[in-house]
């Protein structure tokens, strides 16, 4: 059998197999009563209801990982790619035509496959433990949005790439990976301003307790915050989350609306503080400094393998192309990108301890946080108890139990 071949499947089943056992193990491995941290916050019953909504996140990923895999593998064994790109040569177009119209039917076909799926989560699977708040207006306007902005965000950096790698020689990589990081950077910085407010409205939050606390706290760290902004997250669910736009003197944290109602002003300052840990700690530097030279390394190996007759071989194709050279090579690229989310939640497990850490000596109270994370886990219904093979899998950050324990160490 073709080596190409072999590595792409035996990854491919491999990684399922990975998800499957992940999520049944973790589906068994819960305590049958909240660990005692959590007494005062997970009563019987909401403990009964994280277990039931835990056991059915997990079922509901395994049934859709298990339906990707295997659309993956037959599109691959029954020759799929090679008859998309003869229809798609029938018209003869240019090669970098050709290329955009391959990738757009290949996107259009795995949305399609994939809306059931998210049907079925959203007005389903969450539906029933009282999470989702989505209409179906904005649940389709979402849709269409995000295809059409896929669609030219996409379509504008495959542009440049099959445009490197047809024009510029043995350099294309390097040419693809400045092109790449140029994109990546100027979209996080218009992502605030264009395009997060074209899902969801983001308001200035007003003068009082809560507002005068985090100007308090970012002034005493001494820092830069430019906006303080309450995004109204109720419009799709009632979980709680806040997050950090922007960079450099545009940075602007964003607070779900859902979060201020549950959290006092103090709990949501130590929410900021550890935000701001992750800031003060070069983490977000670090990540992209990362980001950045992973990139070059995937285009490098990119150039290395796309136009191999192997590779082709291997998907039963007549014409060797770049466009499907780029698909085939993210197949190749499975086992390694495997290992690197593996390595990279580990590190990121890491920083998240490390900016609770900041939160806790700078706010100087721990239990504030504490309070903090119990409240969220018990409102979006969190797994207290995780397999550590989900953990490493799939967990970019600590078991909350874990930051739990780390923190209340910390005040001793
Ligand atoms: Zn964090």
């Amino acid at each position: 059998m073709n080596i190409y071949l072999t590595v792409i499947l035996v990854s491919l089943a491999g990684s399922w197999l990975l998800g499957v056992l992940s999520n049944a193990l973790s589906a068994k491995h819960m305590a049958p009563q909240p660990p005692r941290e959590f007494a005062d916050i997970f009563d019987a019953q909401t403990y009964e209801k994280s277990q039931t909504y835990t056991r059915a996140t997990m079922r509901f990923a395994s049934i859709a990982d298990t339906f990707n895999t295997a659309l993956a593998i037959a599109v691959i064994l029954c020759g799929g790619f090679n008859w998309l790109d003869t229809i798609v040569r029938s018209y003869a177009f240019s090669p970098l035509m050709s290329g955009l119209v391959y990738f757009a039917v290949i996107g259009l076909f795995s949305s399609i496959f994939s809306l059931p799926f998210e049907i079925y989560h959203t007005f389903i699977l969450e539906n029933r433990f009282g999470f989702n708040t989505t209409t179906v207006r904005t649940f389709i306007t979402d849709r269409i949005k995000g295809l059409l902005l896929t669609g030219l965000l996409g379509g504008i950096l495959l542009t440049g790439v099959l445009f490197f790698f047809e024009k510029t020689g043995p350099y294309a990589w390097l040419w693809c990976w400045g092109l790449a990081v140029t994109f990546t950077l100027g979209l996080t910085y218009v992502a605030p301003s264009w395009i997060l407010p074209l899902f969801n409205k983001f308001t200035p939050l007003e003068e009082g307790e809560l507002r005068q606390a985090l100007e308090e706290y970012a002034h005493k760290t001494d820092f830069t915050l430019t906006g303080i902004f309450v995004i109204d997250g109720s419009k799709r669910s009632t979980k709680g989350n806040a997050f950090f736009t922007g960079f450099g003197k545009r940075k602007r944290i964003a607070l779900f609306d859902t979060l201020i109602k549950e959290q006092t002003p103090e709990e949501i300052v130590a929410v900021l503080a550890h935000e701001v840990g992750h800031s003060k700690r070069g983490h977000i530097k670090r990540r992209l400094a990362v980001g950045v030279i992973r990139t070059g390394v995937v285009f490098y190996l990119m150039s290395l393998f796309m136009q191999s007759p192997g590779l082709f071989a291997a998907f039963g194709m007549e014409h060797i192309s770049i466009y499907a050279g780029l698909i085939f090579f993210v197949l190749l690229y499975t086992p390694v990108s495997l290992v690197l989310s593996v390595v990279s939640n580990y590190v990121s497990r890491k920083h998240e301890f490390e900016a609770d850490a900041y939160a806790s000596q700078t706010t100087g109270r721990p239990e504030t946080m504490i309070s903090a994370l119990k409240k969220l886990s018990a409102s979006n219904l969190s797994n207290l108890t995780p397999h550590p093979l989900t953990v490493w899998l799939d967990y970019g950050h600590p078991p909350v139990l874990e930051r739990i324990n780390a923190l209340a160490q910390s005040d001793k």
